[in-house]
């Protein structure tokens, strides 16, 4: 089953492994070179291969605490992680293409090649929209608003679930959709999605959020916004995060993540439905037990799906065309 992941932090895993680090992690330079072809992260280019990638989201995270720490700016940060990202695409590019729209994604799967999608988790390193535009230029195809901190464009989960979007945030997300970029709520508070649908003219994401029914966590969406994203023609991304998924089970079960993602369906339908693991995002808990460590094992989800009862039909929806769906909307 083909498989487009909507969510993975595998450049910027790689990138605090390379050269190009902030002061903190110098001492990384012993660590042996990563890179996408080796490494011990939770995807590289064979681990693509093995869970028929389509298309992969790489996101590059912003942490906008190091970025004070170390006094260099989110931008700065995100150039640098870019720079980083086009040469481990160049590196490889007989075997992976950045790819920024349907077309280029077809073109690359043409060639037998694989292909990724540049994206950016943390969009306080947006302070204009002329910034937004560069970014979209540059591929940028999605951004996620915020990440655990509260900035100039809204308030995440983490912080408070009553406030959402400020000023300069409706006008990122109007800016965001009339370029033709997704719009990210995954993170945000439910006031701060409420906000986003409320103002929303085309289908947004949650790259990789759960079922708070579920797992009583605040990153997790309310069965409220999961009906609101469905409504708006958006998908949302079910991951594999432990503490996402369960809040006693530690272990990373196949089982759990298909009960999310059934959870969704008899909600909201088979449309909205999507996969954003969030690999290298997150640290295990019982490395040993879990029954999904790695790209490569998505293969048993779509397995274990069809077993639960779902069609081949629309595990290829949830696999795949669902996204599809949604980066239509973007060209
Ligand atoms: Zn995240």
């Amino acid at each position: 089953m083909q498989l487009i992941d909507l969510h993975a932090d595998t450049l910027t895993a790689l990138y605090y492994r390379s050269g190009e680090k902030l002061k903190d992690q110098e001492f990384l330079r012993e660590l042996p070179v990563a890179n996408l072809a080796q490494n011990n992260c939770a995807i590289d280019l064979a681990k693509l291969r093995q869970a028929d990638s389509l298309a992969q989201f790489f996101v590059l995270w912003l942490n906008l605490h190091a970025c004070e720490l170390h006094k260099v700016s989110p931008w700065d940060l995100f150039m640098k992680q870019y720079q980083q990202l086009r040469q481990q695409i160049d590196t490889f590019n007989s075997q992976i293409s950045l790819v920024s729209n349907v077309a280029e994604l077809v073109a690359a799967r043409a060639q037998n090649k694989l292909a990724g999608f540049v994206c950016v988790e943390e969009g306080a390193f947006i302070s204009s929209l002329e910034q937004l535009d560069v970014a979209y230029h540059l591929g940028v195809r999605y951004i996620t608003l915020v990440w655990n901190y509260e900035t100039h464009i809204g308030v995440p989960s983490a912080i408070d679930q009553q406030r959402g979007l400020k000023p300069f945030g409706f006008e990122m997300v109007a800016a965001m959709q009339e370029l033709g970029m997704l719009v990210d709520v995954s993170h945000l508070s439910d006031q701060g999605v409420r906000d986003v649908l409320q103002i929303a003219k085309k289908p947004i994401i949650a790259s990789h959020s759960n079922v708070r029914a579920l797992c009583n966590h605040t990153r997790n969406l309310s069965d409220e916004l999961i009906r609101g994203i469905a409504q708006n023609g958006g998908v949302i991304g079910v991951n594999c995060v432990p503490y996402f998924l369960d809040e006693q089970d530690k272990t990373i079960r196949i089982q759990r993540m298909v009960e999310h993602l059934e959870y969704i369906y008899r909600l909201a339908g088979e449309d909205v439905l999507a996969i954003g693991n969030d690999f290298d995002g997150f640290g295990s808990l019982t490395p040993e037990l879990d029954e999904i460590k790695t790209i490569a094992d998505l293969p048993l989800v779509a397995d274990a799906l069809i077993k639960a009862g779902f069609s081949s039909r629309q595990v290829d929806k949830i696999f795949n065309k669902n996204a599809l769906r949604i980066l239509t909307t973007i060209n």
